[in-house]
């Protein structure tokens, strides 16, 4: 475990030892190391990483009338240039440090390709063309438990196996403002529920099976 200075709190009448709220001490100790930096605005042309207050808020609905306005166009347009920059298949608002309900997502066919076949049937992976929901909500329509690896942008280098509903529709707003629904299975129906988590600041590490939880690569820590 990683050694971290400034943990004091310690309240020994009880049988808690230390307990922190979230982060409450790193964060202040975070600001001021970084107080004097300069930050960059939101949208991101980067992914905010775990840790970051933004990932663990409710995200507020975008008010329809606002869809066409520039903030909301460059949102979904740089939220989109993130995902496809980092080969990717979904983003959310709050990872370019935007707490909005916006949710981007495609699965084109290079992705398709980088899979062996035999994963591409397991998974149930297809392909499907960019998706921007504004203001979603999720129903579950087949509820059986499917347990995958997967991944997140802002817990950038690892992977762990996570159950996830097996049917999922979405409705809500397209970057037109045009209501739109969509009913999938398999792996986009696991996209959808990721995303969605992001709006409520839920990550995939609060729900994995954690003894899957890896590093993507692993060995290399063991090369010569
Ligand atoms: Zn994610």
């Amino acid at each position: 475990m990683a050694y971290h200075q400034g943990i004091e709190a310690r309240h020994y009448a009880s049988r808690v030892i230390v307990r922190e709220s979230l982060g409450r001490i790193c964060l202040r100790e975070l600001r001021h190391r970084f107080s004097k930096a300069k930050m960059k605005t939101p949208p991101y042309d980067h992914v905010c990483q775990v840790g970051d207050p933004i990932l663990r808020g409710e995200s507020s609905p975008v008010n329809p009338r606002q869809i066409k306005s520039a903030e909301v166009q460059n949102a979904i347009k740089m939220m989109t240039k993130v995902m496809r920059s980092a080969g990717a298949v979904g983003c959310a608002a709050p990872q370019v440090g935007m707490a909005k309900q916006i949710v981007v997502m495609e699965f084109t066919k290079e992705h398709m390709e980088s899979l062996e076949k035999e994963v591409q049937k397991a998974r149930e992976v297809t392909v499907f063309p960019l998706k921007v929901f504004i203001n979603p909500e999720l129903k579950v329509i087949d509820p059986r438990i499917v347990t995958l690896l997967e991944g997140c942008l802002s817990i950038s280098g690892y992977d762990a196996c996570v159950p996830r509903a097996y049917g999922v529709e979405l409705s809500g707003l397209n970057e037109l403002g045009q209501p739109v629904t969509w009913s999938t299975t398999g792996y986009s129906a696991r996209i959808v529920q990721h995303e969605m988590d992001h709006l409520r600041g839920k990550l995939f590490i609060d729900i994995m099976d954690s003894s899957t939880f890896v590093d993507k690569e692993w060995p290399r820590w063991n090369l010569k």
